[in-house]
């Protein structure tokens, strides 16, 4: 069967493949398209089972499912030390079948695939999302090509090796989404994510997979949630919550839904500078200088459109976290006992600040397992955290 077509957000021009609307490009915009919302009327969240498939007439394929078990995530409260302040949850994606959020767009991703008649898949990532493409082609029985920038994390190197992909490295990100166009326009590989300049964000099908987030809270906290946060770069998953709020509160399933707020590292914060601006134009061409980062998957020079239009239609904000901040965020994580990657550190940071200036409650997406980057670990010293250890005599 065939897939529906995506529009572009922006401007509504018809666009075909995954590389964004180039009527918007070639006004220096990346603008991602999308296929028509869902028409979720006389379901019942409480019967929702959560993940992308718990709702299979949401998403726009007809293959599928094709499913590791992803989605329906727990959500963890962290505790605040000021009863005056809002709630703070962490909605915890590293409990995914890899070990990230990016399972449920790849879920439907490799199911777009199958009703493209692809045999091969195609991923250009260092991060999350081509361990997620790995493991999702691997279950469907495709073929899967994962194009990394050199330097790949040992665990991200191991998890694509033994999910079967094959990993091809590139000297960077130049090189890598070059190889990846080659693939899918000579090749016919299918692309789970995206190569376009300027980014628009990933493919429109598997993005789809995200508004189980959505579905996901609504049907864990009701209508009480005042801010949902969500670590930001190019904005698929922010963009795909706000989608499935929209078509939750178009059903009448809810009757209002919570703000969205993008948490990016400061070093990089395309999105806070952007809405510090006035007017829509200005907005969408801002452009900021980027710093390195312990986050590595966060941190653009622009902001992405999809993600601008998910703040501007939730009346949204945007707020960018010191390194410092985040690292601290990081170590008080890891005493709740979570452990997560240093981006959704960011994203919690966010999130209590948000608690305690609103004290509203407040839901952040934790969107991956810190066991992707464990470089940015410090050792920890044994004999401050259990003095005894220096009396073991074996
Ligand atoms: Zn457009």
């Amino acid at each position: 069967m065939t897939s529906p077509p995506l529009h572009c957000l922006r401007c509504g021009v018809l666009v075909t493949g995954f590389t964004g609307c180039p009527e918007c490009a070639a006004e220096g915009l990346g603008v991602n398209a999308a296929p028509p919302l869902a028409d979720l009327s006389g379901l019942s969240l409480e019967r929702y089972p959560g993940g992308p498939w718990g709702w299979p007439g949401a998403l726009p394929v007809s293959a599928g499912p094709v499913t590791l078990g992803e989605g329906g995530t727990p959500n963890v409260r962290i505790p605040l030390a000021d009863a005056g302040a809002g709630e703070l949850w962490v909605k915890t994606e590293g409990a995914n079948p890899t070990g990230s959020h990016k399972d449920r767009a790849m879920s439907v991703g490799v199911a777009a695939a199958l009703d493209a008649g692809a045999d091969t898949v195609v991923a250009a990532s260092s991060g999350n999302a081509g361990t997620a493409a790995a493991a999702y082609a691997a279950r469907a029985g495709l073929r899967c090509v994962v194009l990394t920038a050199r330097g790949v994390p040992d665990p991200l190197r191991a998890q694509i090796d033994a999910l079967g992909a094959a990993r091809v490295e590139r000297d960077d990100h130049v090189a890598r989404n070059a190889a990846m166009r080659e693939g899918v326009e000579r090749l016919g590989w299918y692309p789970l994510t995206t190569f376009a300049q300027p980014p628009a964000g990933g493919n429109a099908y598997a993005n789809e997979g995200y508004k189980s987030v959505a579905y996901e809270i609504a049907r864990d906290f009701g209508e009480r949630i005042g801010a949902v946060v969500v670590p930001t770069c190019r904005a698929d998953l922010l963009a795909g919550i706000g989608r499935g709020f929209r078509e939750l509160r178009a059903a009448g399933l809810v009757s209002r839904t919570p703000r969205l707020v993008a948490a990016e590292p400061a070093t990089g914060a395309p999105y806070t500078a952007a809405l510090a601006r006035t007017g829509r134009s200005a907005q969408e061409h801002t452009t900021v200088e980027r710093g390195p980062s312990p986050a590595f998957s966060l941190g653009e020079s622009r902001p992405v459109w999809q993600g601008l239009d998910a703040l501007w239609r939730s009346a949204g904000h945007a707020v960018a976290v010191p390194t410092e901040e985040f690292m601290a965020e990081h170590r008080a994580l890891g005493a709740q006992g979570l452990f997560v990657e240093p981006s959704s550190a960011v994203g919690v940071a966010a999130g209590r600040r948000w608690a305690y200036e609103h004290g509203e409650p407040v839901v952040v997406i934790g969107t991956a397992t810190g066991l992707k980057d464990i470089a940015s670990v410090p050792a920890g010293k044994a004999e401050e955290r259990v003095p005894e250890v220096t009396r073991l005599t074996a």
